[in-house]
């Protein structure tokens, strides 16, 4: 099964020039769920993780399944104003736009060890908020993983310059 034909490229959105991949036809599809929680499971197996950190809102869905398949807990980096005891903000700047991600430090256990995850790796932006958002509330950080890297924006390695080791299933 190639899950590149269940995230098909939605040119100009959401804004022109983007082509934005789609995870809902993957998420329909039972048998392409599932290989992409395996593989993301198999990507993961090779971080020293208790925590998974799933970023708002695509990152949910993935994230929430593979805490369930790796028997792993979940933490959840919001959008702002969502978490009712949020601690930490952190700005950042998308493939088309800017946003700002939240995390709720108390319910975080001191020692997790988390691993970050997201559904795609565009600029890295993202992954980079989330990043220092837990690291400058004392979490220490394993990686990341992501289903899909737009190869051609380099995301891989802003993460490496910025110290962050990441995998993805599909690029
Ligand atoms: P970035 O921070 O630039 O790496 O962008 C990653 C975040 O934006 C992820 O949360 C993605 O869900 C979303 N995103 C960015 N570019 C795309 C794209 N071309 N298709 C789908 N989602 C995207």
């Amino acid at each position: 099964m190639n899950l590149l034909d269940y995230l098909p490229g939605v040119p100009d959105f959401p804004k022109p020039g983007i082509l934005f991949r789609d995870i809902s036809p993957l998420l329909a599809n039972p048998a392409a769920f599932k290989e992409a929680i395996t593989k993301l499971h198999d990507l993961a197996q090779s971080f020293d993780y208790t925590h998974i950190l799933g970023v708002e809102s695509r990152g949910f869905i993935f994230g929430s399944a593979l805490a369930l398949h790796a028997n792993k807990g979940l933490i959840i980096a919001r959008k702002p104003n969502k978490l009712p005891l949020a601690s930490h903000r952190e700005f950042y700047g998308l493939e088309y736009g800017k946003d700002s991600l939240e995390i709720q430090q108390s319910t975080i256990p001191k020692e997790a060890r988390v691993l970050l995850m997201d559904d795609v790796l565009a600029t890295g932006g993202t992954l980079i908020a989330a990043d220092k958002l837990l690291r400058n509330a004392g979490f220490t950080v394993c990686g990341a993983i992501t289903l899909l890297e737009i190869g051609a924006l380099n995301g891989s390695t802003i993460l490496k310059e910025n110290g962050i080791s990441n995998k993805t299933v599909l690029v």
